[in-house]
């Protein structure tokens, strides 16, 4: 299967093009191989590199380290979700392990910023969970009772208010919470592949075309060479069901965002001059929105099984489209070729929106599934992996461990005929919200 991404994502092409690429032209042995150098992979790595610094790791990725969804996402780095994608939270309990799993992954990102002194346009100013139909309201004074319980500092906004504050009379009620930070995800990703440790080897543009399990060894096959490895992890997100991992609980979604050019003085002016903000829809499958540093609008407003995984120009059009429609709505007076880049990006769900965390042999571990909030957990869950993988026992495995965990996924047909109908379900109860 091909895994190439577009190479119109407007963060990745912010972004001085990178040197010394390597790809995998001749066999190797090494203790450790991991495959898929997104945040989970690059992270695993990292922390691989810092336990054993005499041991040989290998990192590998079929497109440039970084560039998958780890570099398409839309940036916000969450302390609270209302929706998993198109499922929603319910119960207390099950929130409140969440919640502390995406504590654990902004306090490792934190960490990392901090440690390397990375400029990744880190701004804590919170997020909007905003709707602009009343009708939500209920929805989210339900959400403000579950954040009072577990002490999230919050606010709910009127409409005026958030004209204000967002530049749109669009929205008509939402609620803000304090935690969570927006960011550059490009440079977050690129800065993670700079500091790799020297012990670790990383070759890029290297598919994982094959592999098997012999004698508590693992035999990965490439175009241009063999790797065997004493321990695999797995971090591919998006891409473990097309390897054959964990194949009856998850399964991959395509997203695709589009960003515009700066806002002009005059632009900027007209719709009131907001500092830098974030939204996520109340309901699931509406639109996240959000207006940058720059002042550039990003917009993501589409989830769909798609295949190939690569989208097509004329796709990637369709789906701009949509997304000037969705600018439009909430900033008519701008001007409708705005748009600069569109992009798609693969993310991994399972059926409860719990996550991939596992052993799943003697030599093998998993990572993924991490649906919107991948950026801390994904970061999270690569390191805990290196650690698990590696006889440690910590907290946070302790923590991640007692999440729920996945549930079992019917075979096809009937999974694509499941997810496309609840898909076209969530779309049309969030069309107005597009
Ligand atoms: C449009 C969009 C918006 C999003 N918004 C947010 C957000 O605001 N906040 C948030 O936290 N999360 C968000 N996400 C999700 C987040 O990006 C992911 O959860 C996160 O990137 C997962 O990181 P990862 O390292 O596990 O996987 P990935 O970044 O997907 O990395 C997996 C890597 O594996 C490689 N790979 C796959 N198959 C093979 C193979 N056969 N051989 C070798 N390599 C392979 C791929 O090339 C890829 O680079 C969004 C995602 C998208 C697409």
């Amino acid at each position: 299967m091909e895994v190439v991404n577009d190479n119109s994502c407007g963060w990745i092409n912010n972004l001085d093009p990178r040197a010394e690429i390597k790809s995998l032209n001749s066999n190797e042995n090494c203790e450790w191989i991991i495959i898929g150098a997104g945040y989970t992979g690059l992270s695993a790595a990292r922390k691989l590199g810092q336990l054993h610094p005499n041991q040989k790791i290998i990192l590998i990725d079929a497109q440039l380290a970084g560039e998958g969804a780890s570099s398409r996402n839309s940036g916000y780095l969450v302390d609270t979700t209302l929706n998993d994608g198109f499922t929603s939270n319910k119960e207390l309990e099950t929130y409140k392990r969440k919640a502390s799993i995406y504590e654990l992954g902004i306090q490792v990102v934190k960490k990392f910023v901090k440690e390397y002194q990375v400029d990744c346009d880190w701004n804590e100013c919170g997020k909007f969970f905003a709707s602009s139909n009343y009708k939500d309201e209920k929805t989210l004074i339900n959400f403000s009772e579950t954040l009072k319980k577990l002490g999230f500092e919050h606010n709910l906004f009127s409409k005026n208010e958030l004209k204000k504050k967002l530049g749109t009379n669009f929205y008509s009620i939402a609620l803000h919470t304090k935690g969570g930070i927006l960011l550059h995800p490009g440079k977050l990703v690129r800065a993670m592949i700079d500091t790799l440790p020297e012990n670790v080897q990383l070759f890029e543009n290297t598919s994982l075309l094959k592999w098997e399990s012999i004698n508590d060894k693992v035999k990965c096959y490439f175009k241009n060479g063999i790797i065997n490895s004493q321990k695999v992890i797995f971090a591919t997100n998006g891409f473990l069901r097309s390897l054959g991992i964990k194949k009856y609980y998850n399964f991959p979604l395509t997203l695709t965002a589009s960003m515009t050019r700066s806002l002009s003085d005059k632009e900027y002016k007209s719709i009131g001059e907001p500092n830098e903000w974030g939204v996520l829809p109340v309901r699931p499958m509406g639109a996240t929105i959000r207006m940058t540093k720059d002042r550039r609008i990003l917009i993501r407003n589409t989830a769909e099984v798609h295949n190939p995984f690569k989208m097509a120009k004329i796709n990637l059009n369709e789906r701009s489209f949509k997304q000037t429609i969705g600018i439009k709505k909430r900033f008519p007076q701008l001007p409708d070729n705005i748009i600069q880049s569109t992009w798609s990006g693969i993310v991994s769900r399972t059926r409860n929106s719990s996550q991939i965390f596992e052993k799943i042999d003697n030599n093998i571990f998993v990572a993924g599934c991490y649906n919107g909030s991948g950026i801390g957990v994904g970061t999270l869950f690569g390191e805990q992996i290196a650690m698990k993988a590696s006889k440690e026992n910590t907290q946070e495995i302790k923590i991640i461990e007692g999440r729920n965990k996945p549930t079992w996924l019917p075979p096809e047909p009937f999974l694509s005929l499941g997810i496309k109908t609840r898909l076209i379900y969530e779309r049309i109860r969030a069309r107005s919200e597009i």
